[in-house]
């Protein structure tokens, strides 16, 4: 990718919100509502602190049509979106006019810039960046923070703990510019990055429940069974109550190599495996056991404060708040539990999942909440209910509109490879429907009127099915 393009944008976006901290405006940040946006939130917060500025800022769940007119009601100088608004390049050029707008933001934009020059896009992806791999929202934001004011490289740390949210660093490594922002921290002494096993629960729980609750890969016979889980442990001279980061090396290497075997014998893909052990980055501005130690405990413990409507908890936990810190802690095992039983019910009830020709869809109701369905459609890849090479779309009542259902599709790389895009094909599909609707290839969600699930289903697959004959066509 063109670095040095990007970093010029991420200056121009830093100079814009530079100038209006000097004219005395308030700094209005509008940020989403998961761990990526939550933290590219607090990038941005602490950046404009650090130069004297005030801020207001909030959290959403998505920039609609609403939000826009009525953040521009509010008739602030500056906006600064982070983690969205690159799918709202029009309607932020019909409602903030007359307003200075820096979008910091990492999905597949509407168009490559905005058509004035009071309105900047930051956004890796017209350089060539991959949009779920090289650099997420909170990275964005963090090449802004730093063009700012380089002492606000301190905020690496967060940055990266928003990428890790967004899984980034899925198939075990980081990629792109990432890699810069670890860099940054490492210079700084503020992260670590260790190769280890990337079970969710380094931290915070024991070893039997590490393997009981592992859901990317799961682990056969283990994942869903706590007894199993302590057999298994015990059978090979492992204490299931210790944490991992008690673990000595050797017995980090000899828990590795035990996992590894398992999996072989119960014949786990080569990419189960491959991702079992990798990249994890660690903080010694925490102190060990802590979940803001390890960055995936962290980013699950923001998304948690999100999920429940709590995101500015999250960001001021990023700011280094203690008691915001200790009344997330108990959200998050709600969150965990939630997710629990979200998998439970796919499991039990997947046979009502609609199977199409290029996609399966899974209407959940009011059985999981409208917040958990994108984990509930990655569950139902890594759980082996739906076929890896086939898109899944998981939807539930939205707790907000009774007349609407949330809809999140998620899918591999595999599925990829055959030409799909998701966030495309539920753009498209959401216009069809009075909806709204789009995102990354490989990730995308869409809300939509409840009554058109029927059409919802045939337009998807329609929609999916286009974009395979293109490719075909193509080649
Ligand atoms: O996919 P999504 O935005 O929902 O996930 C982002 C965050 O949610 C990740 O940090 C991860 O901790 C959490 N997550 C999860 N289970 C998944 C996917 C994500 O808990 N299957
Ligand atoms: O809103 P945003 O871009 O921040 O979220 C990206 C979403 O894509 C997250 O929900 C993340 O868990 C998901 N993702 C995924 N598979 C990947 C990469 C990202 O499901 N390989
Ligand atoms: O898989 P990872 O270690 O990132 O997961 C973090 C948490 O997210 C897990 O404890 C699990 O509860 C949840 N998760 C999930 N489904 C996935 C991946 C993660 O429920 N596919
Ligand atoms: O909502 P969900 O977590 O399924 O979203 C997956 C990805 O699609 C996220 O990156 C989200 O920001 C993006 N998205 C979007 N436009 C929408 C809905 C979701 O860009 N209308
Ligand atoms: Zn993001």
């Amino acid at each position: 990718m063109d670095r040095g393009a990007f970093l010029e944008k991420a200056r121009e976006g830093a100079e814009l919100i530079k100038m209006h901290i000097e004219l005395g405006h308030t700094i209005r940040i509008i940020s989403h509502r998961d761990a990526d946006g939550i933290t590219a939130g607090a990038v941005l917060a602490r950046a404009v602190a650090r130069e004297g500025g005030t801020f207001q800022l909030s959290i959403v769940k998505q920039l609609s049509e609403e939000l826009v007119q009525e953040l521009a009601s509010e008739k602030h100088r500056i906006y600064v979106f982070s983690d969205l608004g690159s799918g709202s390049i029009s309607l932020i050029e019909k409602h903030l006019e007359g307003a200075t707008v820096v979008v910091a933001d990492h999905h597949p934009p509407e168009k490559d810039e905005f058509s004035t020059d009071s309105h900047v896009l930051v956004n890796p992806v017209p350089f060539g960046a991959n949009s779920v791999r090289d650099l997420s929202g909170s990275g964005v934001a963090y090449f802004v923070a730093k063009e700012m004011n380089e002492r606000n490289m301190d905020m690496a740390y967060v940055a990266i703990v928003g990428a890790v949210g967004d899984m980034q660093e899925i198939d075990g490594t980081f990629h792109g510019l990432n890699n810069d922002i670890l860099e940054d921290g490492k210079k700084l002494d503020i992260l670590e990055v260790r190769k280890e096993l990337r079970l969710f629960g380094r931290e915070s729980r024991p070893l039997y429940q590490m393997l009981a609750y592992a859901t990317h890969p799961e682990i056969p016979e283990v994942t869903g069974d706590e007894r199993k889980a302590i057999e298994w442990l015990r059978a090979r001279g492992f204490d299931p109550d210790m944490r991992y980061w008690q673990l000595r090396e050797e017995e980090k290497r000899k828990l590795h190599d035990a996992l590894v075997i398992h999996l072989i014998k119960h014949g786990a893909p080569k990419e189960a495996i491959d991702r079992l052990i990798g990249d994890v980055v660690i903080s010694p501005l925490y102190p060990e056991g802590d979940p803001r130690h390890e960055a995936r405990e962290f980013a699950t413990l923001l998304n948690a404060t999100g999920r429940l409507n709590a995101g500015t908890l999250g960001v001021a936990i990023c700011l280094g708040d203690e008691d915001a810190y200790k009344r997330a802690r108990k959200m998050l095992e709600d969150y965990k539990r939630e997710q629990i039983e979200a998998r439970k019910f796919l499991i039990q009830n997947w046979s009502m999942a609609d199977e199409g020709e290029h996609a399966y869809v899974f209407y959940a109701g009011k059985n999981i909440r409208d917040t958990l369905v994108g984990i509930a459609a990655n569950i139902a890849i890594n759980a082996g209910l739906a076929d890896p090479e086939k898109p899944v779309v998981v939807i539930a009542d939205s707790d907000e509109d009774e007349n609407l259902v949330k809809g999140s599709a998620r899918t591999t790389e595999k599925a990829l490879a055959k030409g799909y895009h998701l966030g495309e094909a539920l753009r498209e599909v959401a216009e069809k429907l009075g909806g709204e609707g789009g995102g990354h290839a490989i990730a995308a969600g869409i809300r939509f009127p409840k009554d058109r699930l029927d059409e919802f289903i045939r337009l998807f697959n329609e929609a999916l099915g286009k974009q395979v004959e293109g490719k075909g066509s193509e080649d």
